[in-house]
């Protein structure tokens, strides 16, 4: 088994539900990261699978300029759900075209070029959002990529400070890295940015694409940090799996966006499984389940395996823990000898990122098995 690549996952999966997968063999697995974030209340839950189907057997799509009910009541609710008056709503279908469309928006609200982003950030992969992106591995062959993009050290206020100025369109970063090895901003870096960005005119733009959705234990990480951005864009779990990405503006970068459309924005299937997704996440109280569970398995990680590895970080239940050696041997072992599927974050990262629904009974699992593989 030398040179085993864990992205081949000799893994076929064949259904899923809840908190579990389960394979073409029948064998059952716990799901702390093969869903990516996409899965917030769980594999196939009923209300959206049933939010869904209706709404298939009615009507499969209609274009956007064409009130539709499940779009309409989706907008409204990422109207609401925006942090403070970041409630103008752009529907499209996945993340990196939520950040196309963030960083288009900026650059036409401003009538300015550049953008400002961090290293180790994770943005997307079409030709704007990867000029964003930092790691050269997604890069690699496909330049030239979309210009006017300077990037600053995560977490560094003073290299921020220094590179936003009046030229600036925009700057976009996660407020908690995911991609880039769970690294999380403090609230004074993200304030001064703030301020920056509103000094100098420029578009503050978070992706909370990963954090959103209650998964760092409040609707969006940023409200924890007392900042209100110009735009932020969410995606991955928005229609449980369904692809879908929103850009959520400001009014004054609402207002001046310019011509960008795509045929699929807001179709009917994907709006309704949203609209269910969300209703699910605010009634069952998610992003505080989320945030107790999360420090409960920090804290057990922490007891149990504190001398085993170098750190563990993160914020509810996007946690990544920071490894002695590769994390692919531990990741391989987890889903084979465990049932317990995760995935990396760089090279030494292991990072989880189960549905908002796991309770501390999985904490307990995954620590158990976690122990085992790493000592
Ligand atoms: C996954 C991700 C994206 C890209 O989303 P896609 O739907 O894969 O295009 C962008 N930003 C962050 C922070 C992500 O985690």
């Amino acid at each position: 088994m030398s040179g085993f690549v864990f992205s081949e996952k000799p893994i076929a999966i064949a259904s899923g539900e809840g908190v579990h997968l389960t394979d073409t063999n029948g064998t059952e697995y716990l799901d702390f990261g093969a869903s990516y974030a996409c899965t917030p209340v769980g594999h196939c839950h009923p209300e959206v699978v049933d939010a869904a189907t209706s709404q298939l057997e009615e009507l499969m799509y209609v274009q956007a300029s064409y009130p539709h009910a499940a779009r309409t009541a989706l907008y409204e609710r990422l109207s609401d759900a925006g942090p403070g008056d970041v409630d103008d709503v752009w529907l499209c279908n996945s993340g990196t075209e939520a950040n196309e469309a963030a960083l288009k928006f900026a650059r036409h609200a401003t009538g300015r070029e550049k953008i400002v982003a961090t290293t180790q950030g994770f943005h997307g992969r079409t030709m704007g959002a990867l000029a964003t992106t930092w790691k050269g591995k997604y890069k690699r062959g496909f330049e030239p990529l979309a210009g006017g993009v300077e990037f600053v050290e995560y977490g560094d206020t003073a290299a921020m400070l220094e590179a936003v100025d009046e030229e600036t369109a925009a700057v976009i970063l996660e407020p908690l890295q995911g991609e880039g090895g769970i690294n999380p901003a403090s609230t004074d870096y993200l304030r001064a940015v703030r301020e920056a960005t509103e000094e100098a005119g420029a578009a503050m733009v978070l992706d909370e694409i990963q954090t959103g959705l209650g998964r760092t234990g409040s609707m969006w990480a940023v409200e924890r940090h007392g900042v209100v951005p110009d735009v932020l864009t969410t995606a991955k779990g928005l229609a449980s799996g369904l692809p879908i990405g929103a850009t959520l503006c400001r009014d004054w970068i609402a207002e001046d966006c310019g011509n960008h459309g795509s045929t699929f924005s807001g179709g009917p299937v994907v709006s309704a499984a949203a609209g269910a997704t969300l209703d699910v996440i605010e009634r069952e109280a998610l992003a505080d389940h989320a945030a107790e569970v999360g420090s409960y398995l920090r804290e057990e990680v922490e007891t149990r395996l504190g001398d085993d590895v170098r750190e563990v970080r993160g914020e509810g239940l996007m946690v990544g823990i920071e490894v002695k050696r590769g994390s692919n041997r531990l990741l391989r072992d987890l889903a084979l000898d465990h049932g317990i599927l995760a995935l990396p974050a760089g090279r030494t990262v292991l990072r989880l990122l189960p549905p908002l629904t796991v309770d501390r009974g999985h904490v307990d699992t995954v620590v158990d098995a976690l122990a085992e593989v790493i000592a």
